[in-house]
């Protein structure tokens, strides 16, 4: 190993392996260090995207969603298999082995554009140095021309909730239930609690979710936020909003929750609870007082729109820095800085990052909701289109939800899609190509959609923008 590289990463995550690969493909003599190690003490690539997060959690997303069509959804396609049973260490192990195939596959990457792999705890020190301490605790310095931040985020605690990784757990206690839990208690209905409670909930679980906020989904455009909530109750998720969790006793392996909801105190008791009230930047000894490197008022590392820190050469991407703690974000993140570090001023649009809640139906996002635009004073037009009209949409039995496209009154340009329904993170995706090339919704309404496809909510809802909707009777017209 040398000790000195043109780019050096700390942390191995979405945003920082991507970094480094694209480093490496630029010529830049690249190293990544990483502190998570396996049995062996080889190093543990992926972060939390791929050990305890996006990827565990949609292998068992999957795996409870096709359970569900097992148990209460074949019957009416005449398919016969009564009742279905769910083997929790099988569906544990296709998950794990999942999760070994994507990280090594990374490490395989890695090696292949002859990335340097340093196994350890970095800290950056003053004049682009890091320290690196190993698992037995011996440390060494290598330095680069710029150093990239990428030590990600973890889960936030509370005082009344303390996890014991047994009964009270955080997201990746949740994703290692050994059993189903018959009564199953969330704190926090985000992005967390409703994938997981989700899972849970498929399998059997009863689930509770206790959300302090008075609206669900606050971020959500509002008609997307209120069509969850229904679809959600439907489902059987116990969603209580305004409701505070005061305090927990755990006894007997259950746990008592007392709870203030709606200003009145109230208790229940659980097997399990699972703890999903955000996450917070991992910034912890990750550089030194004297590094230059500044935090926001929010913990987050300081960086401008091209990530740079405050500290010349230095760097910061993913979950440890401002926006969305998403991994696609994190990695698109992690390539401008390469292009940035290589002499290229690439610039990531944050204006065109999607958010997916991987629930059945799916939750996707993009731009700006309607609520955003009315307090801002934007003057827009909005056309959604329900699925319940999609001929392929009524042929597989998924006809919850719409496509919704929010463009620009004046210059027709899409500022903003969201979707609830069968495949709506790939027709989203659709918007956030078309928002790229600054398309209008009149674009969307010229072109040909493939039929029978989900895709026609996307040409309808285009089309509705302007109330020239074919497959539904339209309010306005142009
Ligand atoms: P991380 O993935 O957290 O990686 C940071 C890495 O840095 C880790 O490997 C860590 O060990 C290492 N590290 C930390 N400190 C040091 C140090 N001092 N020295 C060396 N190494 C260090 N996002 C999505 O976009 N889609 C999803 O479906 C999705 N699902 C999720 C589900 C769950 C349950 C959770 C918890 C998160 C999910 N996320 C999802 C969020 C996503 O996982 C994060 O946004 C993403 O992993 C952040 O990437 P990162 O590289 O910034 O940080
Ligand atoms: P979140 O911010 O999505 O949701 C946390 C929820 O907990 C919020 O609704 C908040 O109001 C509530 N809350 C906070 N404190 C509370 C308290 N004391 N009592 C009750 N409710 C409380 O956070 P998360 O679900 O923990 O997820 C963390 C991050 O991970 C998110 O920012 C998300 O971007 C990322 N993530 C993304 C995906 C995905 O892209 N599909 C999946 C999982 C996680």
């Amino acid at each position: 190993m040398s000790d000195s590289y043109d780019v050096i990463i700390i942390g191995s995550g979405p945003a920082g392996y991507v970094c480094a690969i694209k480093c490496a493909q630029l010529g830049l003599n690249t190293a990544v260090v990483e502190v998570s190690s396996d049995a062996k003490g080889a190093p543990v690539f992926g972060g939390t995207c791929l050990n305890v997060g996006c990827i565990p959690s949609k292998a068992l997303l999957d795996s409870s969603h096709k359970f569900t069509e097992a148990r209460d959804h074949f019957s009416v396609h005449g398919i016969g298999v009564g009742s279905p049973s769910i083997d929790i260490a099988a569906m544990m192990k296709r998950k794990d082995k999942i999760v070994s195939q994507l990280t090594g596959g990374v490490s395989s990457l890695l090696q292949h554009n002859g990335v340097t792999v340093v196994q350890g705890r970095g800290r950056l020190l003053a004049g682009r140095k890091v320290e690196v301490t190993d698992s037995d605790g011996s440390k060494s310095v290598i330095s680069a021309d710029n150093v990239v931040l990428a030590s990600g985020s973890e889960p936030v605690t509370i005082p009344p909730a303390p996890t014991d990784d047994q009964v009270i757990v955080d997201s990746t206690g949740a994703l290692l239930f050994d059993a189903v839990p018959e009564r199953l208690g969330v704190i926090g209905a985000g992005v967390i609690g409703l994938e997981l409670g989700s899972v849970w909930g498929r399998l059997g679980s009863n689930v509770v979710m206790f959300e302090a906020l008075d609206t669900f989904l606050p971020t959500m455009d509002t008609q997307v936020s209120k069509e969850a909530a229904k679809v959600f109750k439907k489902q059987g998720l116990d969603i209580r909003l305004n409701a505070l969790v005061t305090g927990t006793r755990v006894e007997n392996n259950a746990v008592t929750v007392t709870y203030t909801e709606k200003g009145e105190e109230k208790s229940a008791e659980f097997d399990r609870l699972i703890v999903a009230v955000g996450r917070r930047p991992r910034t912890r000894d990750v550089f030194s007082g004297d590094s230059g490197v500044t935090v926001d008022e929010r913990g987050f590392v300081f960086v401008n729109d091209a990530c740079a820190t405050e500290a010349p050469g230095v760097w910061a991407v993913g979950d440890i820095v401002r926006g969305p703690m998403l991994a696609h974000k994190g990695s698109e993140e992690g390539v401008m800085v390469a292009e940035r570090i290589h002499g290229k001023a690439v610039q990531l649009n944050y204006d065109c990052v999607p958010s997916i809640i991987y629930t059945h139906p799916e939750i996707a996002a993009v731009g700006k909701t309607e609520q955003e635009l009315k307090a801002e004073g934007v003057d827009y037009k909005a056309g959604s289109f329900p699925f319940a009209a999609i001929g392929r949409a009524l042929a597989s039995g998924e006809t919850e939800g719409f496509v919704k496209i929010i463009a620009d009154a004046k210059t027709d340009r899409i500022i903003g899609a969201h979707a609830i329904g069968p495949s709506a993170a790939d027709l989203v995706q659709q918007l956030v190509i078309t928002m790229e090339f600054g398309g209008s919704a009149e674009d969307l309404q010229l072109m040909v959609f493939g039929h029978p496809t989900m895709s026609e909510a996307v040409h309808e809802a285009a089309l509705a923008v302007d109330g020239i909707a074919i497959h539904m009777p339209n309010r306005k017209r142009r």
